[in-house]
């Protein structure tokens, strides 16, 4: 990780009534954590929870980098992957903090993807009823989507984030350096976020995303950065209009009716991110059905998300259970579900009801298209 000293970060703000804070974007940003948290924490007691496998390619540089904090942190490793996300692992955690004597003034650090930030998150809003947490996202769906909003959570009994709270970071520090490291399979599921984002933004975003799919496959930092920075000031600017998911965070949902189905139904040997762009791909078709997307647009809108080359897994999907799948989701009131659809870019509408056959037709053309591209 390169040390950022001199250069300015990228800050977006996210307004909270009662507490607002910053979302901080740089390459080599970690190195300046000690200065960016303030004198009123840094001599506090401080845990960082460290994804494994972080800890495992970076965690020689973290250490230097965090080297200004001396003796006054700690290193938990977390072990990869979404089972980590439990109660078991959580109690873990709880007694670790316990055992070295962290108190109500000690301050906790996620620094990995999603997985630890949610656990980790969930340790820091229950533990003493509450300590302060900074996130670190070190993925690309960690740092356009889930860092941001304050939605902490584990799994229960094979079912995700049924366990979670509402709890905001004081600060959300994204090292593009981190990035460098991550898998081609994590860069596409973070795609299925920055996708979701591209059409709730503008003609003019949505087509640079559509320009440079290939050249975030490839890890280039300028234009990573850029789409970070816009996904990330789109979520931050619903999450303030709408902090506990009243209303308008809905549209954050774009794709995610079909995508938790997906899935699901593939006992989640999927990637969050890419049941999200298949949910996009079976949005668009079945907002094109019911009639609000015309067909010129749904074959426009939908080169983006088919570029993003889908796993077979989706083609073979039990159309039957995915319906039932969607209509016991924890979003559907009463049975109906709901769904988010786009009618144009930065034109998204809120629950909106389907059809069965409407449904089927969505699904069917979504196995076809992906199959084909
Ligand atoms: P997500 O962020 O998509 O919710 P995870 O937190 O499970 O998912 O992270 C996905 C995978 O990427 C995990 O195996 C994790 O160990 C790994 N990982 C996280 N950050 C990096 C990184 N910067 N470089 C390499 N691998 C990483
Ligand atoms: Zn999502």
């Amino acid at each position: 990780l390169p040390n950022n000293n001199g250069n300015t970060l990228k800050k977006i703000k996210v307004n909270l009534e009662q507490k607002s804070y910053p979302i901080l974007i740089g390459e080599g940003s970690l190195s300046r954590l000690y200065e960016l948290i303030g004198r009123q924490n840094q001599n506090k007691k401080i845990l960082a929870v460290i994804d494994g496998n972080v800890e495992r390619i970076h965690g020689k540089l973290i250490t230097k980098a965090l080297k200004k904090f001396k003796n006054n942190i700690d290193y938990y490793i977390l072990k990869p992957g979404e089972r980590s996300k439990s109660f078991k692992e959580l109690n873990k955690i709880y007694s670790y903090l316990i055992d070295k004597k962290f108190g109500r003034d000690s301050l906790l650090i996620a620094l990995g993807g999603g997985v630890t930030g949610d656990l980790a998150g969930y340790a820091a809003s229950t533990f003493m009823r509450g300590i302060p947490l900074i996130h670190i996202p070190t993925t690309l769906l960690a740092a356009v989507d889930s860092s941001i909003g304050g939605k902490t959570g584990i799994n229960f009994e094979s079912k995700k984030n049924m366990i979670g709270t509402f709890c905001q970071p004081e600060l959300v520090l994204i090292d593009t350096a981190f990035l460098q490291t991550l898998p081609k399979a994590e860069i596409k599921s973070g795609l299925g976020e920055v996708i979701k984002y591209a059409y709730m933004s503008d003609r003019k975003y949505y087509a640079f995303v559509e320009k440079n799919l290939e050249k975030i496959f490839q890890k280039d930092l300028r234009i990573t950065e850029e789409i970070i920075i816009k996904s990330a000031s789109i979520k931050a600017g619903v999450v303030a209009h709408d902090e506990k998911e009243s209303g308008l965070r809905k549209i954050l949902n774009l794709g995610h009716t079909f995508a938790h189905a997906f899935e699901s139904e593939l006992n989640f040997k999927i990637k969050h991110g890419e049941a999200v762009t298949a949910g996009i791909i079976a949005s668009l078709y079945l907002a094109n059905k019911i009639g609000i997307l015309s067909l010129k647009n749904l074959n426009e809108f939908l080169r983006l998300p088919l570029k993003a080359n889908l796993s077979d897994k989706f083609f073979m999907l039990n159309k039957q259970n995915i319906f039932e799948l969607m209509q016991s989701d924890k979003k559907a009131r009463s049975g109906k579900t709901k769904f988010v659809l786009v009618s144009n870019i930065g034109k998204i509408l809120l629950d909106v009801e389907a059809e069965r056959k409407e449904i089927f037709f969505a699904l069917e053309m979504m196995q076809r298209a992906a199959a084909k591209s």
